[in-house]
């Protein structure tokens, strides 16, 4: 068994990035038996306009945050695909398998492109041939892919089957998706309605991960909220999008359901709640906030860590890379 998963250098990390995607990551590493394979996707980035000082940056400051929250170059292996060639070598062989009617099926290049389909990328419109190399590549047997992702997962099996046939041999495995573990979708703390992002203007709508304990403290305490007590379980926060939120974050922090912290916090007001809150988040997130800025202070220890990652990711690489260039009669 052999898992991949992989992610957009993203930098200036938040709590809804933690919660919604580093964590389960680092869950994953511990709960699936197997090879993990985690990669920084950028190549993918690239697709669109990127400043490259910030792709970079960005890189190197998600690489931090994967190592900080826990991944473990002991049990993954984790690089960033432009580290390891032979995926864009793969991408260019399966770029002559692939057809063109393939991809005008797939309705995330619709989404992304918009109304300006000729002005985008040749790379915009070719990334899920690109996806299927970094899965092919490994042999992946497992891939936890949400909804949106589900038609480049097909599209990467139909491209493995292709090339098997065409050539007459078995060189891909057939990658099977995996459902992720739910997400939590964490809300702004200035608007229960609104996702928390890097790209709301106001930084007290977030909590950073590099944000220290007295920030925390003060973001929770003026975080919006209503002017009700809390109820004895989830049903009663309905309608109430701010309490909501607040109680999600508190039981994925803690580990424990939104039952569970109700029936601790059931008739007080967030008065009682807030300081409560504040200290599970400094707490959780103080470990991880050293490490991940010792991390950002040695930019030379994260380059480290990827490049080892990447050489026994092409190892790992080469015996497929090896065998679709054979496959296909051509001599190097
Ligand atoms: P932007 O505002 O630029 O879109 P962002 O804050 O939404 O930035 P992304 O870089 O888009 O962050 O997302 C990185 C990862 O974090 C993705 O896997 C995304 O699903 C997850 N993520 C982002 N925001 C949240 C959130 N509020 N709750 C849960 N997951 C989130
Ligand atoms: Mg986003």
């Amino acid at each position: 068994m052999r898992t991949l998963s992989g992610i957009q250098p993203t930098g200036n990390l938040h709590l809804g990035n933690y919660l919604g995607a580093i964590r389960n990551w680092v869950r994953m590493q511990d709960e699936m038996p197997g090879e993990k394979l985690y990669f920084l996707a950028d190549l993918h980035a690239i697709t669109v306009y990127n400043d490259p000082a910030e792709l970079t940056a960005n890189t190197r400051e998600m690489a931090a945050a994967l190592l900080a929250a826990g991944i473990d170059p002991a049990k993954s292996i984790l690089f960033n695909q432009a580290r390891v060639p032979a995926h864009a070598e793969l991408a260019w062989l399966l770029f002559c398998t692939a057809r063109i009617g393939w991809l005008n099926r797939m309705t995330q290049f619709k989404e992304k492109s918009g109304k300006n389909r000729e002005g985008a990328s040749v790379g915009l419109f070719a990334y899920p041939v690109l996806q299927a190399a970094d899965v092919l590549l490994y042999q992946t047997t497992h891939v936890p892919v949400g909804d949106d992702q589900k038609q480049h997962l097909e599209l990467a099996r139909d491209i493995a089957t292709k090339f098997n046939l065409d050539t007459g041999t078995e060189t891909f495995t057939l990658p099977e998706p995996t459902i992720p573990a739910a997400a939590a979708r964490i809300m702004s703390l200035r608007d229960g309605s609104a996702k928390m992002s890097k790209s709301d203007p106001s930084d007290a709508s977030r909590i950073n991960l590099v944000d220290d304990a007295d920030t925390i403290m003060a973001k929770i305490r003026k975080a919006k909220t209503d002017a009700e007590p809390l109820p004895s379980e989830a049903a009663g926060l309905e309608g109430r999008p701010e309490a909501k939120n607040l109680v999600s974050i508190y039981a994925a922090m803690a580990d424990e359901s939104v039952d569970q912290v109700l029936a601790r916090f059931a008739g007080q007001g967030f008065g009682a709640f807030k300081p409560a809150l504040g200290e599970v988040l400094v707490e959780t997130l103080r470990p991880i906030a050293t490490r991940l800025n010792e991390f950002k202070a040695d930019p030379a220890a994260i380059d480290a860590a990827l490049e080892a990652g990447a050489a026994r990711a092409s190892a790992l690489a080469k015996p497929t890379l090896d065998a679709a260039y054979a496959a296909l009669g051509l001599c190097r």
